[in-house]
């Protein structure tokens, strides 16, 4: 037999990400998709002209540099561009941590269940996942996760709020346990739902980057922004951190059409806050509606919330569907499922009534 080519022995060892599901069309009945977590508004005022615009001259690469981007980004946090890494979408951000920064058997310790990329880009990368499981009430456990660090830690990630149990950690536990990790460990803070956060001694993560050689924050657009489908995320980072993941990044990655969204999009803040705010107090009123029907959910600071279920997952799953939502269940876990329109958050009150705890 002649010998074919093989990848390496962590290709195959690398967990297969599972997409949220589109609806079961259930006809006389509007559907949602509340499986994704993504925005149920359309894009921000001026997006669509500008995305189209851009898409006129699609026979031009993008520009490289993100140069527009950059600025807009650097004016709206105040940050220095240096500091600044774009990619596509965030996801792509965690791998270029990862590839930039681990050799192989190297170790990322992060929260488990937590974004299920994760483990995805770190075993691509040849490195090694360290899963820290999750206190009971959905938060990380940051203690259990400072004593996971080991000579081999090259990155710790902190997801807050935590996707999909949904907590976030505060400053005082965040400040906490960066006092106890190496300071030649990175800590990564994926502020994917920044946005939706409402709480005291929220994290402040711009400040706390400012105050750390060791400290990277991620961010979207494709969740408050809206921008799911165009693929679009950024490190904010001290200059030589930034500088590695921009080496790494792939030539020309982020579209035109991505960069000129997102640039329209950073201009739209009243409009956005004001979804923001209007999305948020959808969640707490399911998080109130769910409780009421007499279900223990953990604390919700993202755009959706999570159902702990165990082996009924399947089953809350397929209640779902006849009700004409989509969730994403995790077998044998539990489900999360995002904040929609109100229609569909109804269905989801609806569910918690009728699926009995
Ligand atoms: C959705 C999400 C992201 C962002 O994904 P993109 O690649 O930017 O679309 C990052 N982290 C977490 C925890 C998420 O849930």
């Amino acid at each position: 037999m002649a010998q074919t080519p093989h990848p390496r022995s962590n290709v195959s060892a690398i967990p297969t990400y599972v997409p949220g599901k589109p609806p079961t069309p259930r006809p006389g009945l509007t559907t949602f998709k509340l499986s994704s977590n993504e925005n149920p508004y359309p894009p921000l005022p001026g997006v669509v002209e500008a995305a189209t615009r851009a898409a006129g001259a699609m026979n031009r690469y993008p520009d490289m540099g993100n140069a527009e981007l950059y600025a807009a980004l650097a004016e709206s946090l105040g940050v220095p561009v240096d500091d600044l890494a774009a990619a596509t979408g965030s996801v792509a951000l965690i791998y270029q941590l990862v590839g930039a920064f681990c050799d192989p058997g190297d170790e990322v310790v992060h929260a488990w269940r937590s974004f299920e990329a994760y483990p995805i880009a770190i075993t691509a990368a040849a490195a090694t996942s360290v899963k820290v499981p999750v206190l009971p009430d959905g938060r990380h456990d940051l203690d259990a996760m400072a004593a996971a660090v080991t000579d081999r830690t090259r990155i710790v990630l902190v997801c807050t709020p935590n996707n999909p149990t949904g907590p976030a950690v505060t400053q005082s536990e965040l400040d906490a346990f960066l006092a106890k990790v190496p300071s030649h460990v990175l800590v990564v803070v994926d502020e994917a739902y920044v946005e939706f956060v409402r709480m005291v001694d929220a994290v402040d993560g711009l400040a706390t980057y400012r105050s750390h050689d060791n400290v990277v924050l991620t961010r979207t657009f494709s969740k408050a922004y809206g921008l799911a489908g165009f693929r679009v995320g950024y490190a904010v980072a001290p200059a030589p951190i930034a500088a590695a993941l921009r080496a790494v990044s792939l030539p020309f990655g982020v579209s035109s059409v991505a960069q000129a969204a997102a640039v329209a999009s950073l201009a739209a803040t009243d409009e956005l806050f004001e979804r923001v705010d209007a999305l948020v107090t959808e969640r707490d009123r399911v998080v109130a509606g769910v409780r009421a029907a007499g279900w223990e959910i953990p604390d919700a600071q993202g755009n959706f919330v999570w159902f702990e279920l165990g082996g009924r997952t399947a089953d809350f799953a397929a209640a779902a569907d006849e009700l004409g939502i989509v969730v994403r269940p995790f077998a044998g876990e539990g489900a999360r499922v995002s904040i929609g329109e109100p229609e569909g958050n109804d269905r989801v009150i609806e569910l918690a009534r009728s699926f009995r705890p």
